[in-house]
């Protein structure tokens, strides 16, 4: 007597195309949106959403942009790569490490005489 079905014979059920909070990599919007709640009670840093330019050419990091100004007007360009492959927990555990980095530049360009912000201006830096 036949019985049904062959065993071992599953309907493969796909969930890859649902979006997943938590489990699967962090998409660059989830990446941006902890940025963004990182940084806005931050007058000085301004995360640049839409921001597409790839100076670095790494096809395996997810770039968040954010500029820095100073009052003499100019903005400096800040950059944190982020691992593609890197879930939102992840993401989420780096945060204090990322923007210790992000800290250390801002500190840099704000460390530089105005002077030396119009030169940058001037030069196309
Ligand atoms: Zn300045």
């Amino acid at each position: 007597m036949r019985s049904g079905l062959p065993k071992g014979y599953t309907l493969g059920v796909k969930n890859d195309t649902q979006l997943s909070e938590g489990s699967g990599p962090a998409t660059l919007e989830q990446i941006h949106r902890l940025f963004e709640s990182a940084v806005a009670y931050d007058s000085a840093l301004t995360l640049l959403k839409g921001f597409k330019v790839d100076f670095s050419g790494n096809p395996d990091f997810h770039k968040v942009y954010l500029a820095v100004r100073c009052t003499c007007g100019t903005a400096g360009l800040l950059s944190v790569e982020v691992a593609m492959d890197k879930t939102l927990a992840e993401v989420e555990e780096a945060m204090p490490s990322l923007l210790g980095n992000l800290r250390v530049k801002q500190r840099m360009f704000s460390s530089m005489s105005c002077e030396m912000h119009g030169r940058m201006r001037q030069g196309g830096l």
